[in-house]
This record gives C-alpha cells, sequence and structure tokens, in this order.
C-alpha cells in the first residue's frame, strides 16, 4: 500500500515547504489508493514551540490538505508524535551497539570543539575524529560504570561507494570516506533526525519519503541505517530545491515562506495550490489552470524536474486573480465575507458586500484588494489631495443635474457626460476629478456603478464639502 507522509517539526510556523510536500504526498496518496500521514517530529526539545503542531494541522485545514491519519487521527502503526516513541529509538540504538553497528562517544562538548578547530586550521572536512570508535570493551564498561554521559554514533564503513536511488536525483553514489560517524542517539535519550525517520518510516510503513533537498546528505547515511537494522528502505524522493527569483534560498526570514502570510494577504488555496504543482512539474498539455483533483490524477514523483523552480509571487497573483474571475459571485462573497471577518478593518454587511462583488471580480488579484478598491463607497475619505479644477468648473451644472435625474448608473453616466461635453471639459477628466473628490484614490471600483450605491445624498453631500 502507499503510504506518505510529512514529518514537520513544531519548531515555529507552518512553512510553505511543507504544504508543497503535502501537496505531493496526498496526491500520490490519493492517486493510488494509499493513505497519507503526519508524523509529528518533535525530538528536539529546544527549538520546540508550543502550539505549533495545532498550527501545522489548521494549514493542511485551510489548503484541503487534511491527513488520513496523525496525531490527531491514529491508527495502530503509531503513536505518531517521535517525543511519545523515545523507548522504541533507544532499543534500536543499542540493538547497532551490540552489533558492533554503532558505538558509545563520550567525548566532551570541548573536546569536539577543539577538534573542530584544529579541523578548520589545517582545513580538514569537520568529521568526529573517531577517537570512542577504538574505546575497548573495559573502558567502555567503565565509563557507563561512572555515569560518563555519552551518545551513540553509527559506524560509517570504510572504502564504500554508497549507491542512492532516488526517484528524480537518480543514481547519486556517495563516498563513506567523506561522511561523518553519525550521531544517533543524544546524550539526553532522545534520538537525532536520522535514527528516528529511519526507525520510523520503516515502523509506519512508509512507501515514499517525499522531503527537502536539505536531506540529500543525509541520504547514505540513512541508506546505511536500513541496511543495519536490516530494513527494507523505501522509495525516496527528494523535491527541487525552491528558490527565490534571485535564485537565493527561501529561508524563515521570507515573510512568504509563512503559510499565514498568504492568508492574511488574500490568496485562495485553491490558487496557491495551482501555483505549487507548477513548481517543477507541469501538466501533461501544459495547462496553467488546474485543480488539485486533477493534479492528483495526472501526478507521478518520476515528473518532477529536478532543477530549481522559481518561486514567483508575481505569477501566484496573476493565478489568484484569475481563480477570483472565474469564481461564481456567490462563493466570492462567501470568500470575501471569510476573509473579511478574519481580517477586514470595518464591519460590512452581506448585502453591502453583495452589491460591490460585480464592480470588483475583475479587478481584484488577491482579497486584500477589495478593501482598498471599494473603501469609499463605504466611508467618506478624511481629505482630498487631489486638485479638481473640471469638477469646479462642472459644479452647478452637476449638483443640478444629479438632484433631478433617476439615481442608476447608466443615467448617472450619461449625464455626466454631457455635462463635460457641453463645457468641453473632456469627459474622463470630470470623471477623474469626481473619483478624487469621492475616495481621495487614483483606483477604485468602477465610478458610476459606485456612486449608484453611495446614493444621491451621500454623492452630492461629498461633492459640496470638497468644493466649499
Ligand atoms: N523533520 C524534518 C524536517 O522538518 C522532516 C524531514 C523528512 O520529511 O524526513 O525537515
Amino acid at each position: 500500500m502507499i503510504r506518505t507522509r510529512i514529518a514537520p517539526s513544531p519548531t515555529g510556523f507552518p512553512h510553505i515547504g511543507t504544504v508543497y510536500q503535502a501537496m505531493l504526498d496526498k496526491a500520490y496518496a490519493k492517486k493510488h489508493h494509499g493513505q497519507f500521514f503526519i508524523r509529528i517530529e518533535d525530538t528536539d526539545r529546544q527549538r520546540f514551540v508550543k502550539g505549533a503542531e495545532e498550527k501545522i494541522y489548521q494549514a493542511l485545514d485551510w489548503f484541503g490538505l487534511t491527513e488520513d491519519i496523525s496525531p490527531r487521527k491514529p491508527d495502530n502503526l503509531g503513536p505518531y508524535r517521535q517525543s511519545e516513541r523515545l523507548k522504541i529509538y533507544q532499543k534500536y540504538a543499542q540493538e547497532l551497539v551490540k552489533e558492533g553497528k554503532a558505538y558509545y562517544c563520550f567525548c566532551s562538548k570541548e573536546r569536539l570543539e577543539t577538534m573542530r578547530k584544529e579541523q578548520q586550521t589545517v582545513k580538514k572536512p569537520p568529521l568526529y575524529d573517531q577517537t570512542c570508535r577504538k574505546l575497548s570493551h573495559a573502558v567502555i564498561q567503565e565509563n557507563l560504570k561512572k555515569n560518563i554521559p555519552y551518545v551513540i554514533r553509527m559506524k560509517i564503513p570504510k572504502n564504500r561507494q554508497i549507491k542512492t536511488n532516488d526517484i528524480i536525483h537518480k543514481n547519486l553514489v556517495f563516498n563513506s570516506n567523506l561522511i561523518d560517524d553519525q550521531v544517533i542517539l543524544k546524550s539526553d535519550g532522545y534520538p537525532t533526525y536520522h535514527l528516528a525517520v529511519v526507525v520510523d518510516d520503516h515502523l509506519m510503513k512508509t512507501s515514499h519519503v517525499v522531503r527537502g533537498p536539505e536531506w540529500l546528505p543525509s541520504y547514505p547515511k540513512h541508506l546505511l541505517l536500513y541496511e543495519y537494522l536490516d530494513f527494507k528502505p523505501p522509495q525516496f524522493v527528494h523535491t527541487p530545491l525552491i528558490t527565490n527569483m534571485d535564485g537565493s534560498k527561501m529561508s524563515k526570514r521570507h515573510g512568504h515562506a509563512n503559510v499565514d502570510w498568504y492568508r492574511e494577504n488574500g490568496f485562495l488555496p485553491e490558487a496557491i495550490l495551482n501555483f505549487l504543482a507548477l513548481l517543477g512539474w507541469s501538466h501533461p498539455q501544459e495547462k496553467e489552470i488546474f485543480s488539485y483533483d486533477e493534479f492528483c490524477q495526472s501526478f507521478d514523483f518520476k515528473d518532477l524536474n529536478p532543477i530549481s523552480p522559481k518561486f514567483n509571487l508575481e505569477k501566484l497573483e496573476w493565478l489568484n486573480g484569475e481563480y477570483l474571475r472565474q469564481m461564481p459571485a456567490e462563493k466570492l462573497l462567501e470568500k470575501l465575507k471569510q476573509y473579511l471577518d478574519e481580517y477586514g478593518q470595518i464591519k460590512l454587511t452581506e448585502t453591502q458586500i453583495k452589491s460591490t462583488v460585480p464592480l470588483v471580480q475583475t479587478r481584484m488579484k488577491k482579497l486584500s484588494d477589495y478593501w482598498p478598491l471599494v473603501e469609499f463607497i463605504f466611508e467618506q475619505p478624511a481629505k482630498v489631495d487631489f486638485p479638481i479644477s473640471f469638477l469646479k468648473q462642472a459644479q452647478s451644472e452637476l449638483f443640478k443635474t444629479y438632484e433631478q435625474i433617476e439615481w442608476n448608473h447608466q443615467e448617472i453616466y450619461s449625464k455626466t457626460e454631457q455635462i463635460a461635453k457641453k463645457l468641453a471639459i473632456k469627459p474622463v477628466k470630470l470623471y477623474m476629478d469626481i473619483r478624487f473628490a469621492l475616495s481621495n484614490q487614483k483606483v477604485t471600483a468602477p465610478l458610476f456603478e459606485s456612486l449608484e450605491i453611495i446614493g444621491r445624498k451621500e454623492t452630492l453631500k461629498r461633492l459640496k464639502s470638497v468644493l466649499v
């Protein structure tokens, strides 16, 4: 059975990279009627952030990438939080020691520090010098008896070419002489990622380990651990490295690494998924816009391009705008309501939002563009900074007309145009002045439709207030 997983560490906000992995994992599992699960890798107690696990669930739910199995939805292969599995890792670590595939290392921090510095001076690679690999049985027993703190390191064999078999970074070969005797169990009894990931992916029956490219250098160590523990390795997929437009790494410092950023800025989860799907993958018919379900049908790990795709936020904005345009008005109303409830500056009624939807639907790229476009409909600007000379010229005609006409946008438009022509003013100049007077903005929702909603009384009041 296909079982894919994400294994986030609850060390901060949910990262967009985690969503990317989840999107691929879930798609593959769905296509093959498998399961997609979440394992919480919380063994780094120093970096543990309370509440981060819940934020991961919230993010996945928002994207519609809800998992089949996780600490909140366990099955019998759990527990799915690593901190609840310490005994399991300790047992395997001890077994490896017994079989001579791992060893106790009693080196102090200070000693390791000095060793590193010396290596740096002579420009040697920063590998552990294997002092404790050579300790005699008696010394080890003695140290254990004296309760000297220890870690457990795996023994990396000498002179081996370790062949890997990643689905997209095919057939990489690693020289074992350049691999460190990796710590697998720390002195506090917690495993490192390396031991925990191998043990868990085996016991949790992961069929495909899909993870970020930063783990590629660890891949040969993991393959050795699979061999040492006599486990059959799963398939590996190290996803391509997603970079910023300038080729730099997308790090936690970038606002858009955080999933919340997309939500706050009015992006739609379905548009983000579409955008993420296009990173390193293309639709068989070269389509740019497709649903997640469609992606699930056609996606295969082997079609991922290992060349680093660029994270182009402008493209995401464009896609998001397309999704907004194609959305039924009812649905857009729903989305706007939710968005404004969460992030809106003032409360608008459903009727108010509904009246403006047709005005803004084609003009928004993000839900956050809504308020700047319609703000003036609901609130008079505090001041007007633009010159309004054409409006001044047309004021008496305009007031007279606006007081009498039927108040709908066609009427307002045609009468305003007539006045401009009569006074030999370019109509667009007069429209612009009216826009300035009503909104103090250059860009707004369409003017005459907006005036209709603002109403005759309020329009006249605002025009008069800028002309005094
Ligand atoms: N805890 C690791 C991380 O957050 C998981 C990597 C993996 O998927 O194996 O990067």
